[in-house]
């Protein structure tokens, strides 16, 4: 029996071809692919008010995102706890304090009216986590931000491919941020983007994923370094530049977008059906239309969730758990936060599943099978 891991990257020959072409091309900093990749991924999210910009990594992304939000020292940033480590010490890298609220049981998205009682006059933006394969209620934090005059960072990692109410995630939010890193859907090795409203915004990420150099994205996108002239530092920076190999294995992975998409809402379709019967699951609630899947999960009863994961280990099948909520890391300790009782509730019920593109539909049978006798050998134990 093959142990099924959680995540494996769809690499085909073609993201072989594309990065052995980018090898030999031997231009390996940011340039062409990188200014390609930008293009291409506004194309495919048809963004007619937002400007991508690539960054590093994801976190890179959101650390910057939060800097363009004007976020510093003394300031506030609500977010999630159930949310990734990254959110966290993105807000702290600005200065910034988090602020931890508690989420809806039906999105795994923050609860705005947990998160309106926290607000201080210190409070400057509102982080939103698209969990897993689900969506945030996009509409109605537009409509809490503007009135509260807040700032928001959608942190889109896993909802790349994804559309809310018909509107490609990237294309409506305040500021919207993309993962690819190698366990997302769509993966660049390791990426992010950033999708900001205004020319302003992008010249200065420009400088700033370029440790605050001035010179213009425009000759580095051709492959050349900028001239000889000297160049001005005007604002502080970072070394979060897009490298070329990445850029150019996100190009190849976004042209099978759909391939992707497709195979992933299939099977998390499969899942739901085979894992809903089951009594003590609570599976997610979508028919996944409209979304591009990151991960799956379902919920167990927490006094069991050790047992359930050893059992699927012992059959072959990898498990994880999304999230260790914030509060409970020692780092955190002090973290203002409010009620989280929905989050300490169901961070003790996740688990994520394997989810592959293309994955197999006999691997997908080895899980299902491995989920549904854990439980029936329970029912017969009880008997
Ligand atoms: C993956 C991820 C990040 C960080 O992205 P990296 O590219 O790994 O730095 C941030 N937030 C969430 C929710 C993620 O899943």
């Amino acid at each position: 029996m093959k142990q099924v891991p959680l995540f494996i990257p769809l690499i085909e020959k073609e993201e072989f071809a594309a990065v052995q072409k980018a090898l030999e091309i031997g231009w390996l900093g940011m340039g062409a692919h990188v200014d390609e990749f930008e293009k291409k991924v506004g194309e495919f999210l048809q963004a007619e008010n937002r400007f991508p910009v690539a960054v590093s990594t994801g976190t890179a992304a959101l650390h910057l995102s939060l800097l363009i939000a004007g976020v510093g020292p003394s300031d506030e940033v609500i977010t999630p706890s159930f949310n990734f480590v990254a959110d966290f010490q993105a807000i702290l890298a600005t200065g910034a304090q988090p602020v931890f609220c508690d989420i809806d049981e039906d999105t795994l998205s923050i609860d705005l009216d947990k998160a309106e009682q926290l607000l201080t006059s210190k409070t400057k933006a509102i982080i939103v986590l698209d969990y897993q394969c689900l969506l945030s209620d996009h509409d109605a934090i537009a409509e809490f931000a503007a009135k509260h005059s807040l700032r928001v960072i959608h942190d889109a990692c896993h909802s790349f491919g994804s559309k809310y109410k018909g509107r490609p995630i990237g294309t409506f939010s305040d500021i919207c941020v993309f993962s690819f890193d190698p366990v997302k859907a769509v993966t660049s090795i390791d990426g992010g983007i950033i999708m900001v409203k205004t020319e302003q915004e992008v010249k200065r990420l420009h400088q700033m994923r370029l440790v605050g150099m001035g010179q213009p994205a425009a000759v580095m996108y051709q492959n050349k370094r900028a001239a000889i002239r000297p160049y001005d530092v005007e604002q502080l920076g970072f070394r979060y530049h897009m490298s070329n190999i990445h850029a150019a294995m996100g190009l190849a992975q976004l042209l099978k977008i759909d391939q992707i998409s497709k195979s992933r809402q299939n099977i998390c379709r499969y899942y739901n059906k085979h894992f809903a019967e089951i009594p003590e699951v609570i599976v997610p609630k979508t028919d996944f239309e409209d979304i591009t899947p990151f991960l799956y999960y379902i919920r167990v009863p927490s006094a069991e969730r050790d047992s359930f994961r050893n059992h699927l280990s012992e059959n072959g099948v990898d498990t994880g758990v999304h999230w260790q909520p914030g509060h409970e890391f020692s780092l955190f300790k002090n973290t203002r936060r409010g009620d989280l009782s929905i989050t300490d509730r169901i961070a003790k019920e996740v688990v994520s599943l394997p989810l592959h593109s293309n994955m197999p539909q006999e691997v997908q049978d080895q899980v299902v099978e491995a989920v549904v006798s854990y439980f029936s050998l329970e029912a017969v134990n009880r008997c």
